[in-house]
Order: C-alpha cells, then structure tokens, then sequence
C-alpha cells in the first residue's frame, strides 16, 4: 500500500490518499485543540496512543457487530482505513452528567443517569458544532431517517461495549463523542477514533480525570494520565 498526497490536515490527525482509492491513511499527531481551536498545544505520545487505542476499540466493535472503516495499523501513528464519507454529525453519548451537559442544565458533574442519553452536533467549525435535533438533521439532508436510526442503534451498542471494558479496567466512561461515515455502497461505519480525546474517562476509585479534560481545564498530568489509561488498557489485555 503506497501512502500518497495529504488530502487533509486536522486538529488532531492527517489524512492521506493511497494508490488504492478506497482507502486512506490517517497519521495521528500529537496536537490538541480545545474550544473549538482557540486553546492549542502539545500532548507528547498522544497520537500514538490514540492511534492504537481507537484501533483495538474498532475491533472489538466489529466482534460486537458494529462495522468500523478500519482496515490494519501500520505504524506507530498511522492506520489505514476504508474511505468513508463523513456523515457531518458529531454523536454525544453520556452516561454521567458533565462538560456541556452540566453547564447547559446547570446541574452538577456527577449525576449518574438511569439511562444513557444520545445528542447530535452539526460538525461545523465555522458554526461551532451546533447541537441539533434529529428533525434539523433531516432538515438541513445530513442524513436520512434510516441512517439516523443505524447510527443512534450503533452508538448505544458502543457505548454498552466502551462502558464494560473500561469498569474492568477501573475506569468510568462518563461520555463521549463518535462519528459515523458511509462507505461507497452506502453502508454506515463507525469512523474517526475513540481515544481520551473523545472520551471522558475517570478513576472509578479516586475520580481523578484521565482524559483531554486535564488539557482544557490545566489540571496538569495531560501526558500521565493518557499513559495511565493506555497502561490500563494494556493490562487488561495482558500486554
Ligand atoms: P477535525 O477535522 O475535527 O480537526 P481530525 O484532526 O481528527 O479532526 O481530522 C480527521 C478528519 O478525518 C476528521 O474530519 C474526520 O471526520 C475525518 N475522518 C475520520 N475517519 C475517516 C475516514 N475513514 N474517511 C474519511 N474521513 C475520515
Ligand atoms: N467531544 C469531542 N469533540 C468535540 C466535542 C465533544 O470529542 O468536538 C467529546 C468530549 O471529549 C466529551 C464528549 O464529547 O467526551 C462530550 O463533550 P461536551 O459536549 O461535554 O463538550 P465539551 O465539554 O468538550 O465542550
């Protein structure tokens, strides 16, 4: 597989054209943004944790049914994947009150939900990733009804499988962010990453923050607690 011209550069990964046209190559970086790009800075090690944390996360989603763009990792930082079309809606799923949430409805980090909730942003940097109902994504043609439904069937089901593996490891999944693509015959993917870029993961124990949160809010340890949850993920996986 031959890596080709960069199509695009992220806040958080590259994207590469390969000389086989359905797939690319996505490089991760060790770049954060916060605030929808105006806090910048380097987390050193992130991309390649991200990198190998999303790529076993794909996998067990495919073991759970849920089929992902992943195709092979193929270095440190760099993965190939099935070209999708991104469907240009960012899936919120939470499981614990925080972040936006809390500030939205005014209420506590913390509150622990009967049931985990779901909520869609219009990826749009210019607009600031609006929130939006699935009545404005049918609106404004992001997706159709049926994609809508696979999509919101899918991320419940990652949550179920995210949520298990990290309580085995310590960890509590709070929320996190998923995006979904479609590939050439229309079928829906999971796509982008899953990593603590897109997650809110804290100590079950002490609560501590393990996640980008330590990065927007200056806690400190950014770098720790990334390899904290790596190391986690590595001994749950006897490795
Ligand atoms: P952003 O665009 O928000 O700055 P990144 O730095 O993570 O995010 O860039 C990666 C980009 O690649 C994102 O826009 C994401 O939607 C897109 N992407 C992720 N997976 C695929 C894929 N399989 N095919 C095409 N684009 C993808
Ligand atoms: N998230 C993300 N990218 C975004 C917005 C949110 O990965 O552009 C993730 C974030 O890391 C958290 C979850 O989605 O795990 C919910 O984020 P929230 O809406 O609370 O927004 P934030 O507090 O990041 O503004």
């Amino acid at each position: 597989m031959q890596k080709l011209e960069q199509i695009y550069e992220g806040k958080a990964k590259k994207v590469f054209r390969t000389d086989e046209p359905s797939l690319f190559i996505v490089d991760y970086k060790d770049d954060a943004t916060a605030f929808n790009g105006l806090k910048k800075g380097t987390i050193v090690g992130k991309g390649v944790i991200n990198n190998q944390m999303t790529n076993y996360f794909m996998g067990l989603m495919e073991k759970a049914g849920i089929p992902t763009h992943f195709v092979q990792e193929l270095s440190e930082r760099e993965t190939l994947v099935k070209k999708v079309s991104i469907v240009p809606l960012e899936v919120i799923i939470r499981n614990i009150s925080a972040g936006s949430f809390a500030k939205h409805y005014g209420v506590e980090e913390g509150i622990v939900f009967d049931s985990p909730t779901i909520e869609f942003s219009y990826k749009n940097d210019d607009l600031g990733d609006p929130l939006l109902n699935e009545y404005h994504a049918l609106a404004l043609k992001l997706a159709t009804q049926e994609e809508i439904d696979t999509i919101k069937k899918y991320a419940f089901a990652v949550n179920d499988v995210l949520k298990s593996f990290w309580k085995e490891c310590g960890v509590t999944l709070v929320d996190f962010k998923l995006e979904f693509g479609k590939i050439e015959d229309g079928t829906i993917v999971l796509a982008d990453e899953i990593s603590p870029d897109t997650c809110r993961l804290w100590d079950s124990k002490t609560g501590e923050k393990l996640d980008k949160d330590r990065f927007r809010r200056d806690l400190g340890g950014v770098e720790d607690a990334y390899a904290e949850v790596m190391k986690r993920m590595r001994a749950h996986n006897g490795k």
